[in-house]
């Protein structure tokens, strides 16, 4: 690959407000201008205005009705904006579904390409060179790490995102919150379940 079709794929250097805020960012961190905690804050309410809700909503609809499951991984860019997501840096979104044989964790080894219209911002983890390198090469230690521990029989399948092509984990349905409804649902559907990196977790 050439470095010409490294920056098609991840668009490194996008020439937008997103670009612009990121440099900018960095400089107010580097000068000290801001730190980082304050960041983090704001990031933090970004995620929840715009944020991992909206790809709860996908998931928790497709668990509970089998034709949107379906439109979903059939169409997913319809399926999704049937529900009003879609944007920036969200325009081609495959689903992937977990089960009992496969298990989906979602990487960009080069950038951090992901579905923002669907899970807002990465976290700063996603953005590490650590994950990046680790989640191809020892995707089931990393996996330990945030606590998912899979059965021996499970396979695990990494996806590298680019620009064009987001991936959105669909994880199981937890069989104790079979027969709730899609509202009573989507709190279920953490951030980390739709990237691979955690499992649905029952709501406090
Ligand atoms: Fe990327």
């Amino acid at each position: 690959m050439t470095d010409n079709d490294t920056h098609h794929h991840h668009r490194h250097l996008p020439p937008d407000p997103e670009y612009t805020a990121e440099k900018l960012q960095e400089l107010l961190i580097q000068k000290g201008l801001v730190d980082e905690k304050t960041l983090d804050e704001i990031v933090n309410i970004y995620e929840h205005k715009i944020g991992p809700q909206n790809g709860s909503r996908v998931v928790a609809k497709s668990w509970a009705d089998g034709e949107f499951k379906k439109l979903l991984f059939d169409n997913p860019t319809e399926a999704i904006k049937s529900l009003g997501f879609h944007g920036r840096q969200g325009e081609h979104v495959i689903a992937v579904e977990n089960t009992t044989e496969t298990h989906n964790m979602v990487v960009c080894t080069l950038c951090s390409c992901y579905p923002w219209p669907l899970l807002g911002i990465p976290p700063n983890w996603y953005k590490s060179d650590s994950y990046r390198k680790r989640a191809v090469k020892e995707p089931r230690k990393v996996l330990h790490e945030f606590g998912v521990e899979l059965k021996d029989t499970q396979k695990v399948k990494v996806w590298d995102s680019t620009a064009e092509i987001r991936y959105l984990v669909v994880p199981m349905q937890p069989e104790e919150s079979k027969g709730l409804s899609e509202d009573e649902l989507v709190p279920w559907v953490t951030r980390n379940s739709m990237i691979g990196t955690g499992l649905p977790t029952k709501p406090k």
